[in-house]
């Protein structure tokens, strides 16, 4: 049984037809750049995730980028973050000639561990810290309590990267009501990306910005497009960080979809869960499996609200390298995210110098994302949890 990691064609096919006549209907209207859609799913992913503002943009990556660039960071700045995400999270902090400082992660939910933020909050005599850039790494948020705690105490603004948790939630009271706050919502901005792979995830490049500040969200929109108000005059220095029309009317599409696949993904999670139990594999092998850790402390009673969206699905295993080997020679589709801590890449060069972060690199030679896409089946997982007992009963 082929199993791959990501099936995008099984989402794809009830969809076919309705997006076709989207796009066909953005053709058709030659409004390319700016168009009605991209307005409409502005207040959409703004209603969504219970903000008053938000800029589509050409990118997750771009959605940072002009987030630090609005906040002013540059040469000499730096920005706390976690040393366990995606490049782009520590990239645009480099583009911008700024310089990242590492907190490192808790073990259990991969994010940024408030304790190690507040020892460097606390470390920066000389205030060169800038911004807190927390990551909601695997479709699961950061600890945001504590982390809000500290931005307020040292005045510091908080970027979310939700880049992989666009409708992720975490306690709290906002605007949605009901003891829980969406990714994007709790700093003063959110970072969402479109890539095809993201939980909504778009046929192509896209991002979006939310936000609740007015100021900030001018300041975003304006910096998108060359810093121009009105055309051709430039009161900043922005770039082409446009969120294509295309894309903007495909995602509205996909957009109504999402509460279903986050869903589903939560169900395939909660399943993985207990046949690894069956299978003995939890005392066995198996050093981790994905905690939603925020679950009991929501208040809300049910038990059942969501916060963790599960992008991807990581496990934890000391035998990693082996295991990825056995998995795909069996047709089973299963990545690394991420082999390398940001603060070990070759691009920071010799001189750059971060203190050991050992959960991270623990992390980086132990996580394995298994597949856990909505349209996953039984058989499937099923499948995926025996090659795995497969594999120890030989080791
Ligand atoms: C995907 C991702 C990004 C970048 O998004 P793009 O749309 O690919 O530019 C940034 N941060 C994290 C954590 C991501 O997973």
């Amino acid at each position: 049984m082929n199993i791959p990691l990501l099936d995008l064609h099984a989402q794809l096919h009830p969809l076919r037809e309705e997006i076709g006549l989207a796009v066909a209907r953005v053709i058709d209207s030659a409004q390319y750049i700016q168009g009605p859609d991209v307005m409409a799913l502005e207040a959409e992913i703004a209603a969504y995730s219970g903000v008053e503002h938000a800029i589509g943009v050409s990118s997750g990556t771009d959605a940072l980028l002009v987030c630090l660039m609005a906040l002013g960071v540059g040469p000499g700045d730096q920005v706390v973050t976690t040393p366990y995400s995606f490049f782009a999270t520590m990239g645009v902090i480099l583009r911008l000639g700024a310089e990242p400082v590492f907190a490192d992660i808790d073990p259990v939910t991969y994010n940024l561990n408030p304790e190690r933020l507040g020892e460097i909050l606390a470390a920066d005599s000389g205030h060169r810290i800038k911004a807190i850039l927390p990551v909601h790494l695997y479709g699961q948020c950061a600890d945001m309590t504590p982390i809000m705690q500290l931005a307020s105490e040292y005045c510091l603004p908080v970027i979310e990267d939700a880049a992989q948790a666009i409708g992720a939630q975490y306690p709290g009271a906002g605007a949605l009501g009901q003891g829980w706050v969406r990714a994007g919502s709790m700093g003063l901005a959110g970072c969402f990306s479109f890539f095809p792979s993201k939980n909504l995830g778009g046929m192509g490049d896209g991002g979006m910005v939310v936000c609740r500040d007015p100021e900030f969200a001018r300041q975003v929109r304006l910096l998108r497009n060359h810093g121009a108000e009105p055309k051709y005059y430039h009161s900043m220095v922005g770039g082409n960080f446009r969120l294509d029309t295309l894309q903007a009317a495909i995602l509205r599409i996909k957009l109504r979809h999402l509460e279903k696949w986050h869903a589903a993904r939560r169900a395939n999670a909660r399943r993985y869960g207990q046949l690894f139990v069956e299978s003995g594999l939890s005392e066995n092998g198996l050093l981790g499996v994905p905690a939603a850790v925020y679950e009991d402390v929501a208040g809300s009673g049910g038990g059942d609200v969501n916060y963790h969206i599960y992008n991807q699905y990581v496990i934890r295993v000391k035998e990693r390298d082996e295991l990825l080997c056995h998995l795909q020679s069996r047709g089973i589709g299963c990545e690394i995210y991420y082999p390398v801590s940001l603060h070990q890449q070759q691009c920071l060069g010799p001189d750059f110098k971060a203190s050991a972060l050992p959960c991270s690199e623990e992390a980086a030679a132990q996580t394995l994302a298994l597949p856990i896409y909505p349209e996953l089946t039984r058989e499937m997982q099923e499948h995926v949890v025996r090659e795995i007992a497969v594999f120890y009963q030989r080791t």
